[in-house]
């Protein structure tokens, strides 16, 4: 320290070339000696220093607190106290420093002077006013949780979502139950999925949806995200979770799908009067060659059209819970070779062929009609997407619980980042668009709605340029 005599004590060594800032205090706040890295902190050399007092280097604001600390340690009430707090540079700027004071006494017990070490954390302190602006700013609610379950810390947006679940009130521990549902808007939920006890439970999760508040008409949606939280030596410390409200994006959809849902109602009616009195006009014996030509073209297309109203029909009834199966025992291998058979014209127009290997009789419990259905749009799109000369292959065997039937093909192949894609509402494939070949992204969804409702599983296959194996695995059915 400066204004010490010189001296090779090796303490005084380590004072003067310390990156903390250190001083010696009076009992009337006066800094009585500085070191070089305390000058250099607050801006004066060291002589403008020892002549100033630490009250008018401090923020105005964070005076109080100091002084009251230093007047218990001058009363003997504590020996010793630690403080973040401000300074002022001599250029006016605010120094964050973590301060800490010790105060010396006499062989009498009498008070001498303070020792007062101050390291400068005002870099920290703007990265952590930085980091909350920001933990503030977001639309997004954040949350942190304690290893122990504890809620840590949360930002207002959280705060202010938390009433529509919890409005009286939230204990700060997860898996509190309160107003949250499931999806389908009826489900409470139980303890074991709430996000913060599945976050506390060590799990990772993305995009986990979920609506919260007791009133249908105000209720909000959710989608949340949760990541653990590790120390440097990967020691966990908890977790954080984000919560983004989708409302709008969940409301936009339900009215997306009921306008489909109401479209394709709409028309259906005028489609079957279209196509019966198409009928009676092919029908009718006085039509020239070329117009009943022309009447078939239009048939052809009105049929077509009914094939994608009756699509979009069923895909409203799978979301409106009303996909029923009628159960009752089938012969798989006869609704194989059925489909096979109805799919083989179109193929043969393409140049594909269509094989089927299947034991001679495979009997299992399931609604033929939809079974049928998925080998249908199966089998239409491995014929639709090899495009000419390749093959189609049906696979049906038995395993002891199970059937499985597999549909292969030889065309163009899904790319691997869309494989989990396909089975979505109006997917359509880059191959598909690429190459124009005509499709509504349907067939899909509605192949594993019924897989579903049959509590089977289906799974897919495919190497680009090569081909593609959908397989289905259906339960042998209900007794
Ligand atoms: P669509 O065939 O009407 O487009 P689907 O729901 O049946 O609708 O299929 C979704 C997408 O999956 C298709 O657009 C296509 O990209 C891809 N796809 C389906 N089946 C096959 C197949 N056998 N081979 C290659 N791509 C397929």
């Amino acid at each position: 320290m400066q204004g010490a005599s010189e001296s090779p004590d090796p303490w005084l060594l380590t004072l003067q070339h310390s990156p903390i800032g250190m001083a010696m205090v009076g009992l009337d706040g006066r800094l009585l000696m500085v070191n070089p890295a305390m000058s250099e902190m607050l801006g004066y050399d060291v002589e403008q220093l020892t002549q100033r007092g630490f009250q008018e280097l401090t923020h105005p604001d964070d005076l109080d607190a100091d002084l009251a600390l230093f007047e218990q340690t001058l009363a003997g009430d504590i020996d010793s106290y630690r403080l973040r707090k401000r300074y002022l540079h001599a250029d006016g700027h605010v120094v964050w420093g973590d301060l800490s004071v010790a105060l010396v006494r006499g062989p009498e017990g009498d008070p001498l002077h303070f020792i007062s070490q101050v390291l400068d954390i005002t870099a920290a302190e703007r990265e952590r006013q930085s980091l909350e602006a920001i933990f503030e700013t977001v639309t997004v609610g954040l949350l942190l949780i304690g290893p122990d379950g504890r809620y840590e810390r949360m930002n207002c947006r959280h705060q202010e979502t938390m009433q529509l679940p919890f409005p009286d009130g939230h204990e700060g521990e997860a898996g509190q139950l309160g107003h949250v549902f499931h999806l389908d808007g009826h489900r409470r939920m139980e303890r074991e999925d709430m996000p913060s006890y599945r976050a506390t439970a060590g799990e990772e999760f993305d995009d986990y949806t979920y609506w919260v508040g007791d009133d249908p008409a105000t209720r909000r949606a959710f989608s949340t995200s949760a990541r653990q939280v590790r120390g440097p030596s990967g020691e966990p410390l908890g977790a954080a979770l984000a919560y983004q409200d989708i409302t709008d994006l969940m409301r936009a959809m339900k009215v997306k799908d009921e306008f489909v849902s109401s479209v394709s109602h709409e028309l259906r009616t005028p489609l079957t009067s279209v196509l019966g009195y198409l009928e009676l006009l092919h029908d009718n014996g006085t039509l020239a060659d070329d117009a009943r030509a022309q009447v078939q073209v239009v048939r052809r297309n009105a049929l077509r059209l009914q094939a994608l109203v009756s699509d979009l029909l069923q895909v409203g009834q799978v979301q409106e819970g009303r996909l029923r199966l009628q159960y009752a025992e089938a012969d798989l291998t006869a609704v194989v070779q059925d489909a096979a058979e109805a799919s083989r014209s179109l193929a043969s127009r393409h140049g594909v062929e269509i094989g089927v290997e299947a034991p001679d009789r495979v009997v299992a419990r399931v609604d033929e009609q939809r079974v049928r259905q998925v080998l249908d749009n199966l089998l239409s799109n491995a014929v639709k997407y090899t495009g000419t000369e390749g093959e189609v292959s049906v696979v049906l065997r038995e395993e002891p619980d199970s059937v499985v039937i597999e549909v292969s093909d030889t065309g163009i192949g899904i790319p691997a980042d869309e494989v989990d894609q396909v089975f979505g509402r109006f997917f359509r494939g880059s191959g598909a668009l690429e190459q124009h070949i005509p499709g509504t992204g349907l067939g899909l969804d509605i192949v594993s709605s019924i897989v579903a409702a049959h509590g089977g599983e289906l799974s897919l296959e495919s190497e680009v340029g090569r081909g593609s194996t959908f397989r289905v695995c259906l339960p042998r059915g209900p007794a």
